[in-house]
């Protein structure tokens, strides 16, 4: 039924443009079918050339190339949709929707699962990209009005999500800080059936401290400048942003408008089943965090913290005792042999323990919200599912300066770039060459070494980092960034302060550690003067002095999240999205030459775009090749005796193709142009 449909749609696009490869005529939509172009010059004229006439889409394959215009462009109404359902992926000028139908239809051709690899610096469109996948499948695949239900929960999950992990920032005015890998469940009939979302470390520093010019994550906002009167007046806040500490770390800012987000946030809520009380209980805490943040504190005579406030809605919405509160501010518990002995703090002391309790309170609270959302995305039947995953994650980021979560931020981009060129470079190669296929190698950086220098147990950063959280008492910042430089000084993508004039020829301070990562330099500071996003005290577990056994840092547990993912992801079936930032100002149309070209260096699409053209678009082990094509071959159908190899030859042979346009390996076929697939498959379609 499904076939049929496409390929009714197909014949009539085809009639009606009388080729199968359909051209925009702007400059090259596939970088790989067209040999013109070799020098990354000529890629970038090229992407330039299209960008300009509001082309933003390009192709190297199946790869699909996006250069964020930041203005509307109307290229994703309901009837762009429907052009790019059921369509060969190269019949129509490269989109986000062909390669989200290409996916749907491989999947349900296949019954595997694949994922949807969205990457780019931030700011580059990640987040859009996945918004408009979800959309598109979301009006593209079948549905009854129960699924509908499904559908709708999956496109609200997003405004939520938004509205409690996004903030803007220098680089991105609806900056996503944290990871997220939904998967989307279909059935076997192609009904998006359910969801699941897996939330990566949420950058929770940002809800007591923003950088200038930056802002917190948009529900305080959204609230206080949207919230009705009544929600208001139950959580004692006033209608003003200023009011707030925790809002106002950034500087003053315009004013953005929130009512709206505020109302589709509240009616996103409604539809993913949040009961009233589940509704008041968030923004209870939402409320409290605002009041947290105003609490300030006076030392007395020996130097010891009391709150100067004492705020009774805030008691009330935690719902503690006020002694409770007081005590988790101001002191902390030791325990001796055989009592607690409650250790008075100081005043900066009391202010990093109010700071702690807010965003410890958050972070659990995003945490609490995700499993919320999952249990209304959850499809409880069990039906054989096959999914689609989607991964927007937080893009590599450089700021002026940069802490505990831009290292984990761009540790987590250094992983997928080596899961890319795992699964794209690496790999292809190595296939070639096991299945005996004549094979210029390419040459590309292989960032594995940057991975390690971050990973690698007992030598890697993040193990230094451990080690160092297991001294509490006597590690401090310095320590740290001491055995950082005894232990890694020769690493040839490690650079401190000693070491700067040598290897980069930049200066840098005492307190900071430089990384070479693949994406350009970063500069970590590792010893704060405000103590807020320290790396040694961030890694601290809150509960140190309680627990027996020590758990694992932050930076470990994030390690080991990525580890899952990867596992996750090199499970199914990749697809890429790789986003590229046209300007850094925001600009709408602006291409800038020099920014562009950095990325298209450091996202490797140059030798990405060199293998897949020397290579081959397709290939299928021989049986798989056979069991389909059959039947378009009279000595191969119904029964082939031979070897499949044989069998698969005289479908090519007989099909009229010549040995330039494929190659036999030892265990598969390879097909060099997606054009002869194509034609392959259509034989395939009318015959059957
Ligand atoms: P990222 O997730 O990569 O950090 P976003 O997806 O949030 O970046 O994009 C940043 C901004 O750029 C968006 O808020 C939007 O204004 C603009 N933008 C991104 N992609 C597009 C697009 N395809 N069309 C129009 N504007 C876009
Ligand atoms: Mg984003």
């Amino acid at each position: 039924m499904l076939n049929c449909d496409r390929l009714q749609r197909r014949k009539a696009r085809v009639n009606m443009e009388g080729a199968l490869v359909a051209r925009d005529q702007v400059g090259i939509q596939d970088f790989v079918l067209l040999d013109s172009i070799t020098s990354e010059t000529a890629f970038l004229d090229n992407l330039k050339k299209r960008f300009n006439e509001n082309l933003i889409y390009t192709y190297i394959g199946t790869l699909l190339v996006s250069v964020n215009p930041y203005k509307e462009l109307g290229i994703y109404t309901k009837k762009q949709m429907e052009n790019y359902m059921g369509v060969n992926f190269f019949e129509l000028p490269p989109h986000i929707y062909a390669l989200a139908d290409n996916a749907y239809h491989t999947m349900l051709t296949e019954m595997n699962n694949h994922f949807i690899l969205i990457s780019g610096e931030s700011g580059a469109g990640k987040t859009e990209a996945s918004k408009r996948i979800l959309q598109f499948y979301a009006v593209s695949c079948p549905s009854t009005s129960l699924l509908d239900r499904a559908r709708d929960r999956m496109l609200v999950s997003n405004p939520v999500l938004e509205a409690f992990g996004n903030a803007k920032t220098l680089k991105n005015d609806n900056s996503s800080r944290f990871g997220k890998y939904m998967d989307i469940q279909f059935n076997r009939e192609g009904e998006a059936v359910g969801g699941h979302i897996l939330s990566y470390l949420l950058e929770k520093s940002r809800v007591v401290y923003q950088n200038h010019g930056e802002r917190n994550f948009h529900i305080f906002y959204q609230l206080v400048e949207g919230g009705e009167e009544e929600t208001l007046r139950l959580l004692g806040l006033e209608r003003n942003c200023q009011h707030y500490c925790y809002l106002v770390q950034g500087g003053t800012l315009n004013t953005v408008n929130y009512k709206n987000d505020w109302k589709t946030m509240q009616k996103a809520l409604f539809v993913l089943g949040f009961s009233e009380k589940e509704t008041e209980y968030l923004f209870g805490i939402i409320g409290s965090i605002l009041h947290l943040g105003n609490v300030q504190f006076e030392a007395d005579s020996k130097g010891y913290a009391h709150p100067l406030t004492a705020c009774c809605i805030l008691l009330q919405l935690l719902g503690v005792h006020v002694q409770v509160l007081q005590e988790a501010l101001t002191f902390k518990k030791i325990e001796a042999k055989t009592e607690e002995v409650l250790s008075p703090f100081s005043v900066d002391h009391a202010i990093y323990a109010r700071d702690a309790l807010t965003k410890a309170l958050y972070d659990r609270t995003f945490t609490w919200l995700v499993n919320k959302i999952n249990e209304s995305l959850e499809n409880k039947d069990s039906t054989k599912k096959t999914v689609i995953g989607l991964l927007d994650i937080y893009g590599f980021e450089v700021f002026y300066v940069n802490s505990f979560e831009q290292f984990c931020i761009n540790y987590c981009n250094e992983k997928l770039q080596q899961l890319f060129i795992q699964l794209t470079l690496k790999s292809e190669q190595e296939e070639y060459e096991a299945e005996d296929i004549e094979w210029e190698p390419v040459q590309f950086f292989n960032n594995r070494i940057i991975c390690d220098l971050v990973e690698q147990r007992h030598s890697g950063i993040i193990s230094i980092l451990d080690e160092e959280c297991m001294r509490p008492g006597e590690a401090t910042d310095l320590t740290f960034l001491e055995r950082l430089e005894e232990r890694l000084g020769n690493h040839p993508h490690f650079v401190t302060h000693r070491l700067a004039d040598q290897k980069t020829r930049k200066t840098m301070d005492r307190g900071d550690f430089r990384l070479l990562h693949y994406a350009g330099e970063v500069t970590y500071c590792v010893v704060m003067h405000q103590a807020k996003n320290s790396i040694v005290k961030h890694c601290f577990p809150p509960t140190e002095a309680d627990s027996k056994k020590r758990p694992e840092t932050v930076a470990t547990q994030f390690k080991s999240s990525l580890m899952g993912l990867t596992k996750i992801l090199t499970a199914k079936e990749p697809w890429y999205v790789r986003c590229l930032k046209s300007n850094e100002d925001k600009q709408p149309g602006r291409f800038d030459h020099v920014l562009v070209r950095h990325q298209v260096k450091y996202l490797g699409l140059m030798e990405h775009l060199r293998v897949r053209r020397a290579g081959f678009a397709y290939r299928r082990r021989y049986e798989v090749f056979l069991h389909r094509y059959k039947p378009l071959c009279p000595a191969t159908w119904p029964h082939w005796r031979g070897v499949p190899a044989d069998g698969v030859e005289r479908i090519l042979k007989h099909l009229g193709y010549s040995e330039d346009e494929y190659k036999m390996g030892r265990t598969k076929i390879f097909i060099r142009h997606p054009r002869t697939l194509f034609a392959i498959e259509d034989a395939y379609e009318i015959c059957k």
